[in-house]
């Protein structure tokens, strides 16, 4: 048994929280979303080639990884081109670095 507000779990037999005073469910509801799909993001790219971003992206639109580019948009100008990362959702991030090794972008191991 749960306390549905301070969450304390209760033994079989009680029926109420000994601090909140309120009836205790069987089961706690579902913790509610934390915010909009946090996911821990990592880098497995970068580069300050505008054409290397533009054919990175539709190949990994292509294979449905979840990505994006930071610093793409900054005013940053390095060599004529703005300095991106490339950062993906840790557990695709094998998967694009074999992608991006496929297609020549990172050495292979
Ligand atoms: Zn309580």
């Amino acid at each position: 048994m749960f306390c549905p507000k301070c969450k304390s779990e209760y033994r079989e037999g009680l029926y109420q929280c000994s601090d909140c005073g309120v009836d205790l469910v069987a089961s706690l509801p579902p913790e509610p979303e934390t915010g909009v799909g946090y996911v821990d993001f990592v880098e497995v790219f970068s580069t300050y080639q505008q054409s290397d971003i533009a054919f990175i992206k539709s190949v990994l639109d292509g294979e449905d990884i979840t990505y994006y580019f930071e610093g793409e948009n900054s005013n940053l100008m390095v060599g004529g081109g703005a300095y991106a990362r490339l950062l993906v959702k840790a557990e695709e991030a094998q998967r694009t670095i074999e992608i991006l090794q496929d297609m020549g972008f990172l050495e292979k191991n």
